[in-house]
């Protein structure tokens, strides 16, 4: 009987370690996501909602500058924008594709990003973090975009972060590397600068390519989905 019990237990114990491992890997796996490019080349449902340039996403096939975008983005980015806070976790974040949603500053546009909505409307709690390694390209204010950092990655593709409360200390022309902090989450932008308050807290995330002299955008919700995993501890509270 004894033995029995014993038995059972080191079986139970052996099942609840392989499904951990298994389990684990599991996160490992899904947690980086290289599935964009080809499911963008196979699926033009998906595709259709993904770049700014309509002549390029409703070819047959996807072009080869959507490719080539597409497949720097994936090498580049390594860390989630938004660290995880392991003091305060009420402080979370969240998003929705808002790709090419109606925006109204000086007259109506698409927008062209993500929007990273704080859980808590509170300017200067969250860090932003640098998604991917590369130089600092453009540092300061803009009326849209309020305190911003544009970061141009080794393969070229530009990381625009806007709406900054305010900025970590960084140079124009400094290399940054990934999980680097840039600053806190603010809602600084539509106004002359310093103007706050205009909508709630949040992290604009923008992706760019300017191969060949020609501006287009990808889609950064689906970028971030696949950094969901990818997601630094940091100490931060209200
Ligand atoms: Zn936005």
């Amino acid at each position: 009987m004894q033995y029995q019990k014993i038995k059972n237990l080191i079986i139970s114990i052996f099942l609840i370690a392989l499904f951990t491992v298994l389990g684990a890997n599991h996160i490992r796996e899904t947690g980086r996501s290289h599935e964009l490019l080809q499911k963008t080349i196979d699926d033009p449902e998906f595709r259709r909602d993904f770049f700014s340039d309509s002549m390029l996403q409703n070819r047959e096939s996807l072009s080869e500058e959507c490719k080539t975008f597409l497949t720097n983005v994936e090498k580049d980015v390594i860390y989630h924008p938004i660290p995880e806070s392991i003091v305060d976790k009420s402080l979370k974040t969240s998003y929705v594709d808002g790709w090419m949603a109606e925006r109204k500053y000086n007259g109506v546009s698409g927008h062209e990003g993500t929007d990273i909505m704080a859980s808590v409307d509170k300017r200067g709690v969250y860090p932003v973090l640098s998604m991917t390694d590369g130089v600092i390209t453009n540092l300061g204010w803009l009326e849209k975009g309020g305190y911003r950092v544009g970061i141009t990655s080794n393969s070229g593709i530009y990381y625009y972060y806007a709406h900054l409360d305010s900025y970590a200390n960084l140079e124009k022309g400094q290399k940054v590397k990934a999980g680097e902090l840039l600053g806190l989450m603010g809602d600084s932008g539509y106004g002359p600068e310093g103007t706050r308050g205009q909508f709630a807290v949040h992290l604009h995330v923008g992706i760019y390519s300017f191969e060949g002299g020609r501006e287009l955008s990808v889609n950064p919700y689906y970028v971030l989905l696949s950094l969901e995993e990818r997601k630094l501890e940091y100490e931060f509270s209200q």
